[in-house]
């Protein structure tokens, strides 16, 4: 397992140019300069040459902090900030108790059991099996369901009734979390033990890995050489037809880790009686981000009500998403803008929104 000093040549490629203040959403907000990778490269450096202690403090900048990848993506020195942040995290969090009570929430025992009661209660629930019948000719897609699927699992329906209409084959796995939480939390040892675990269950034949979370989605992709892929990116690839009745006008928020999105308009092309609206900002973060609406519950509804700002002034009927951590950051701008008086937009899954269609065909 890595340590802090292993990226001590990494963090001194930081120029500290300052580009990745123009596109962090926290420094925005914040304009601290310890809010983005600029500022916490600095500390660490500190950290590295044993001028400053990994403390509290620092690691309060290392939690302020979205692991959205904006500067990375920006960054001329291609700085992989979110993995030095999380080794960071881990380094001070192992020997602090609140570091070893997050720990013990999110083992095996505790969260890993959490979502195995949410399996079998589903499993008694919904009798409908999306395993289909297995056809050597078919795509064969293994769907990773992810943990917030596992508990509320409306996009797994909504993905058997599309998929149906294709030639595919999709197969269930017993797959544990994709390990983001982990990861962004700097548990480094659990993350390891669920990638090993999901590694295992990749035990067939398969042509694609299909997720319909986008926080999945780049998680499993940093495990290695895996094909992965979105189920909205693969229904765009399909030769599929969506036809809605009543005509509606839908916007759509990227969610920080979904890497492609060319496929969208190709997808809305698909799609009858449907009218895409590009917001404001649409790849711009929703202000959820996992642990770190948690931990900073003020900025977080900042960015939230910023994001539900600019879907409101599109004025369509949905917002549609490819991550269901989004939409909690969603909800929770429009609660925070509490405009009474407004129609707001239905908030969904594309997979969910599709799955409406009143008729699906080839
Ligand atoms: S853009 Fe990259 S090199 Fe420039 S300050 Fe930010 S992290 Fe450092
Ligand atoms: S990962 Fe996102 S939130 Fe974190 S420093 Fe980079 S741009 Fe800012």
């Amino acid at each position: 397992m890595k340590e802090l000093k292993d990226f001590a040549d990494e963090i001194n490629k930081c120029s500290k140019c300052g580009l990745c203040q123009s596109v962090c959403p926290v420094y925005k907000i914040t304009g601290n300069d310890c809010a983005v990778s600029k500022g916490k490269f600095i500390m660490l450096e500190g950290v590295l040459k044993g001028d400053l202690k990994l403390n509290k403090n620092i690691e309060k900048y290392l939690d302020m902090c979205m692991r959205c990848g904006k500067c990375k993506d920006f960054c001329p020195s291609n700085i992989d900030v979110c993995e030095i942040f999380n080794t960071a995290k881990h380094q001070y969090a192992k020997d602090t108790f609140q570091g070893k009570f997050e720990k013990f929430l999110q083992s095996k025992a505790v969260f890993g059991n959490l979502i195995k009661f949410f399996k079998i209660f589903h499993c008694f629930n919904n009798k409908k099996k999306l395993s289909q019948n297995h056809n050597d000719k078919k795509t064969k897609l293994i769907y990773f369901k992810g943990c917030v699927n596992e508990i509320f699992p409306t996009s797994a329906n909504a993905l058997k009734k599309i998929f149906k209409n294709l030639d595919t084959e999709i197969i269930e796995k017993d797959f544990d979390c994709c390990g983001l939480p982990f990861l962004s939390s700097g548990n480094l040892e659990r993350f390891e033990e669920v990638k090993k675990h999901n590694l295992e269950q990749l035990d067939c034949e398969y042509d694609y890995i299909l997720t319909d979370c986008a926080s999945c989605e780049s998680t499993l992709k940093s495990y290695g050489e895996l094909k992965v892929i979105n189920a909205a990116e693969f229904l765009a690839m399909q030769n599929i037809k969506f036809k809605f009745k009543k005509p509606l006008k839908v916007t759509f928020h990227k969610p920080c880790h979904l890497e492609n999105i060319n496929f969208i308009k190709k997808l809305f092309e698909k799609c009858e009686n449907i009218e895409y609206i590009e917001m404001k900002d649409f790849d711009a973060c929703c202000g959820f981000a996992g642990t770190f609406v948690v931990k900073n519950p003020k900025l977080s509804l900042e960015i939230s009500k910023q994001k539900a700002l600019n879907i409101i002034n599109t004025k369509a009927d949905y917002v549609l998403t490819a991550c269901p951590a989004c939409i909690l950051g969603i909800k929770e701008g429009f609660l925070a803008l509490g405009k009474k008086n407004t129609k707001l937009p239905k908030i969904s899954n594309i997979i969910d929104f599709l799955a409406q269609a009143d008729n699906i065909t080839q």
